[in-house]
């Protein structure tokens, strides 16, 4: 075909030609791959007296393969180099190809083929990686509601669209409801307290608005810094209550936000999803919710949650109480009230550990740091990181590849620094995933990891490296964790291999693993080096550091638990259809675990998103749930250090790859963490890391 060698989107001999792939190129590209791939599709509907995975996963996989790496390339390409043209046909492509990988995920003909080779005698002597691809595509079926009988399926359609736009109004209503509220303030007097910028920024909208003063507005940046360091007590309680009320019926009291009431939206979604539960033939939600993932049952998740609440409970108290203490005996405040927790708290901290992040960052120039890194993924899983040459999309981007014995194993793009046209955030994608080919070819895997950092600038006529901040170290060691995920995998199997198939619950085990490291005092011995002087970080700031990191972390922990039990309460054991009311179940989760209880106008389910407008219904758990798997597991590196290191640890380094990185989604992750720990997960180390004990 002419267009094969035309058009560089459909070159998949390399390494993607990022620097001849133009807008012009994506439609005609995206096009012809969908074509392609429904003519694969078609074929694979075909009825057959044997199925067998040669003749029909292999097929379907590989079409289906080039549509989603060139399409990978093009949303690459859309969040780092944001240009009108590239935005359109963005835009214009993305339907389609939705709508080409929603048809196959309800094509009841490839269903009924699945089936057909679930029974046959051929099943029985597939890998386990290809029974695991097997088992998951009838299980993404039937909870698609494949199986459904006619009449229920159209329901189900009907259910699936109607929670769909009640999740977009349900976001669309906070949205609106933050961005109507104002609150005008025509005192400097009654902003004191607040930071420089705060303040310029509320003056810069007000003028827009053609108003004297300085305006405030729901959005995070804006009425945070109220909460945190406004002196006014009165100012504090005025916008607390307008957030903790937003798109609820309570805001009528302030504004006019009745029309945005999320109340019968909240209603609606969860009997919407009851129904389908119930269809599906499950007792509830959030037993279809936990039918991928790690956690087995509800009851199993609420049990873990509670016992998180009462290990935390007597450190969440003493943090009140030591709160209570200091808003009283330093700040004047006798009554402490929900307003007042996040100005005292700054306040207090402020006062245990004056350090800046400013201070600190000083000690993290990027080469350092990126050294250190590198250094110590070489040292812990025996491989080699080196420069290597790819077409990059930006001159800032590098290029590196992995070697284990000499042998290519994995390439990664590192695009570090924000610019504009870059999505905001830092994350790891995978720009092809590993397999073997038909041929009998590895197909290396090969990842993005972007982060926004700042990039070098020049200081004093010199040009200085980049600063990380601790925070971004942190974020840096995260993705890499989700990196290594996708590059030290050994599966051949592209659907199970690296961070595919793997539990939603249990995703984030390598990428939290990794930052642990940035709290090790050797490792940042290794890779810290002031930008004037090139001393490593000095153990009394580390000290600090490590203080403040569990600043709170008792309260902290039961607010995460307390949103955990309502998420999974709501879609276990709450009826949709009873004449309780989600406001009391919310009351009841609060009155049994929270150390400080809201007042009875916080609505925060109403801005809920999360559980409402994302995918963590019954899911909100998982932040908790992969942490406890993430620090147990860096734990058993923690044990072979005090044990004296040495061999002992490389074997831990040996013994995580082989049983947690290697491994991939290629079986259930319980299997790999006992694999690796040689039990079940504990909680004891996560309590440990956050000044707990177990
Ligand atoms: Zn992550």
């Amino acid at each position: 075909m002419t267009t094969e060698t035309t058009n560089p989107l459909l070159d998949f001999s390399g390494l993607p030609r990022f620097d001849l792939i133009r807008p012009e190129h994506v439609t005609p590209a995206i096009e012809q791959l969908i074509a392609e791939a429904r003519d694969a599709v078609r074929q694979a509907e075909a009825p057959a007296d044997t199925v067998t995975w040669d003749n029909f996963v292999v097929p379907l996989e590989e079409a289906t393969e080039r549509l989603g790496r060139a399409w990978g390339v093009v949303n690459h390409l859309n969040h780092v180099m944001d240009t009108p043209e590239l935005r359109a046909t963005y835009n214009e492509n993305q339907p389609k190809v939705t709508e080409f990988w929603t048809e196959l995920g309800q094509n009841e003909a490839l269903f009924g083929k699945y089936k057909q080779l679930r029974a046959s005698p051929d099943f029985a002597n597939l890998t386990p990686a290809r029974k695991r691809i097997v088992e998951n595509a009838l299980r993404d079926f039937r909870l698609g509601g494949a199986e459904l009988p006619e009449k229920q399926k159209q329901r189900f359609a009907e259910i699936q669209e109607e929670q769909a736009k009640l999740s977009t109004r349900f976001s669309e209503n906070v949205l609106d409801a933050t961005n109507d509220y104002k609150l005008l303030v025509t005192d400097e007097a009654d902003l004191s307290g607040l930071p420089d910028d705060v303040k310029a920024a509320a003056r810069a909208a007000a003028e827009r608005d053609g108003k004297q003063g300085w305006q405030f507005s729901l959005h995070f940046p804006s009425y945070f810094p109220i909460l945190q360091f406004a002196d006014k007590r009165e100012l504090r309680e005025q916008i607390y209550r307008a957030n903790a009320t937003k798109a609820s019926e309570m805001g009528t009291v302030f504004s006019e936000l009745e029309k945005w009431d999320n109340t019968g939206n909240i209603a609606q979604l969860l009997r919407l999803r009851d129904e389908e539960a119930k269809l599906l033939d499950f007792q509830s939600f959030a037993h279809v919710s936990l039918e991928p993932k790690m956690a087995e049952t509800p009851e199993h998740v609420i049990e873990f949650l509670e016992d998180l609440a009462r290990r935390a409970r007597p450190y969440a108290e003493k943090d009140l109480a030591e709160l209570r203490a200091f808003a009283k005996d330093e700040l004047g405040i006798d009554d402490m009230q929900a307003w007042d927790v996040t100005y005292a708290s700054e306040k207090l901290r402020e006062k245990r550990y004056a350090f800046s992040a400013q201070e600190v960052k000083e000690y993290f120039p990027e080469p350092k740091v990126v050294a250190g890194l590198f250094g110590l993924i070489s040292k812990l899983f025996d491989v080699t990181i080196s420069p290597d040459d790819a077409p990059v999309w930006h001159p800032d981007v590098r290029f590196y590849r992995i070697e284990k014995n000499g042998q290519l194993i994995g390439q990664f793009y590192l695009d570090l620094y924000a610019r504009p046209g870059k999505g905001q955030g830092a994350w790891m994608d995978d720009a092809r995933g590993r397999r073997l080919t038909t041929g009998g070819i590895v197909q290396t895997p090969i990842a993005y990891l972007t982060c926004n950092f700042t990039p070098p600038a020049e200081v004093d006529g010199k040009l200085q490296p980049s600063l990380f901040t601790h925070d971004e170290v942190t974020t840096l060691f995260h993705e890499f964790g989700h990196g290594l995920h996708h590059m030290l995998t050994e599966v051949d199997e592209l659907s199970v291999s690296g961070i595919s198939g793997v539990e939603w619950d249990a995703v984030e085990l390598p990428s939290q693993f990794m930052e642990n490291f940035c709290w090790e005092w050797d490792v940042l011995q290794g890779m810290t080096a002031h930008v004037k002087t090139g001393e490593p970080l000095p153990r009394e700031l580390y000290d600090k550091m490590l203080a403040a990191k569990n600043f709170q972390s008792g309260m902290q922990t039961l607010r995460q638990v307390e949103f955990s039990l309502i998420d999974m309460h709501l879609h276990y054991d709450f009826d949709p259809n009873s004449q309780k009311t989600v406001q009391e179940l919310v009351d009841e989760v609060r009155n049994k675990f929270a150390v400080l209880i809201p007042p009875s106008f916080n609505r925060f389910q109403h801005s809920f998103g999360h559980i409402f407008a994302g995918g963590y219904a019954a899911g909100y758990y998982s932040y908790k749930w992969a942490e406890v798997l993430s620090a147990d597991a860096y734990a058993a590196f923690e044990e072979a250090v005090e044990a004296g290191g040495g061999q002992l640890l490389d074997e831990t380094g040996k013994r995580f790859h082989r049983e947690i990185l290697a491994v991939g989604g290629s079986r259930p992750a319980l299997e790999s963490f006992k694999a690796f720990r040689g039990r079940e997960p504990k909680i004891d180390a996560l309590l440990r890391h956050n000044g707990m004990q177990a």
